[in-house]
């Protein structure tokens, strides 16, 4: 397909302003209308509203054949009781899951369990979840968190060997950062990575980001380090693919991991084909960060959200 790259950048540059738009937010959510038009738009991202809608979404999901990890949405939390209000939901979220025998991971924001409040607070509270899951996955966030992420995942990551980390493939810092990562035998997340940051710190998308992803994949296959491939992109999945035809790491040590309502059928491809996969699913009322994400971080979605509102 021909488009103007340039002229998407631009649009997503635009979206991811409007995203961090508290006025533009708030007039959203509170008119009624254009508020239910744009939640139908979001719906094919969500696993729903609450804990109720939730957990027969990820039981679905499980009868198909996938894994499951879920968040509740949620990030950059300013204030000690939110963050701690946040813990309880996540710890309701993981008693769900015990309870109704799901197999799903948690993923979360260390900014929405207190990383900004107080790095302490954020570690009391993640080893908190930690006691009361299985697999809990740490986000990703802004570069300007990444340092104070990484220090509080590896103060727990000994004690927790089901704690995991994502990394963003887009960072330059990233090559020095898994060198680190991988001495700890727990499972790493690599994404490309969505958030905005200054030019010289990041790859830009296309062929030159693809080919950092795929040495980053082959360093962790190739060392049997337990890890989620969690991108949509076909050609990454193809060259992982001619990969495995060499490098034969244990089937349980990678998976493929995708969101909710993006690419799943290709998702259920390399399922079919054997490969251990999952969907990373996200709940809760913070609906509206996570839809202007998804359309900035790929502006050409915005057709299929003006397809699900009109449908
Ligand atoms: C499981 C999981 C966890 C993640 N966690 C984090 C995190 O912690 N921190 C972080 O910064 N980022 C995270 N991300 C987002 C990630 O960084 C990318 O922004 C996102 O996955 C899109 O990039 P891509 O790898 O799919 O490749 P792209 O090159 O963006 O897309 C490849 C193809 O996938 C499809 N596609 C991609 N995005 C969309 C979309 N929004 N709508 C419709 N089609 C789309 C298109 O067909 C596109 O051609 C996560 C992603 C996944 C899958």
């Amino acid at each position: 397909m021909h488009y103007d790259a340039n002229l998407l950048d631009q649009v997503a540059v635009a979206l991811r302003k409007a995203a961090l738009n508290e006025d533009a937010k708030a007039y959203l959510l509170a008119n009624k209308e254009l508020n239910a038009l744009f939640k139908k738009g979001a719906k094919r991202y969500l696993g729903g509203d609450n804990l109720q809608e939730l957990l027969p979404a990820v039981k679905g999901l499980n009868a198909r054949g996938f894994a499951c990890a879920t968040d509740f949405m949620g990030e950059s939390i300013r204030k000690e009781a939110e963050a701690n209000e946040a813990t309880e939901e996540f710890l309701r979220l993981c008693a769900g899951i015990k309870e109704q025998g799901l197999n799903s991971s948690i993923s979360l924001d260390l900014s929405h369990i207190g990383l900004i409040v107080d790095k302490e607070l954020a570690t009391h509270n993640l080893s908190r979840i930690c006691e009361a899951a299985g697999e809990v996955v740490i986000s990703a966030e802004g570069i300007d968190r990444t340092d104070s992420i990484h220090e509080i995942y590896k103060s727990l990551s000994a004690k927790y060997p089901h704690l995991c980390i994502t990394v963003q493939a887009y960072l330059h810092r990233t090559k020095n950062d898994l060198q680190e990562l991988q001495k700890l035998p727990n499972k790493i997340r690599l994404v490309k990575g969505a958030y905005d940051v200054p030019e010289h710190d990041a790859h830009k998308r296309g062929q030159q980001l693809n080919k950092v992803y795929l040495d980053y994949v082959h360093g962790l296959l190739s060392s049997n380090h337990a890890c989620s491939i969690a991108t949509h992109d076909g050609a990454i999945h193809e060259g992982v693919k001619e990969m495995l035809l060499t490098i034969r790491p244990d089937k349980e040590k990678y998976e493929f991991e995708s969101l909710l309502g993006i690419e799943n059928d290709r998702l259920a491809a390399l399922k079919d084909e054997g490969h251990r996969c999952r969907i990373y699913v996200v709940y809760g009322q913070e609906w509206y960060l996570y839809l202007m994400n998804r359309v900035a971080e790929y502006p050409l979605s915005i057709f299929q959200v003006l397809l699900d509102i009109m449908s």
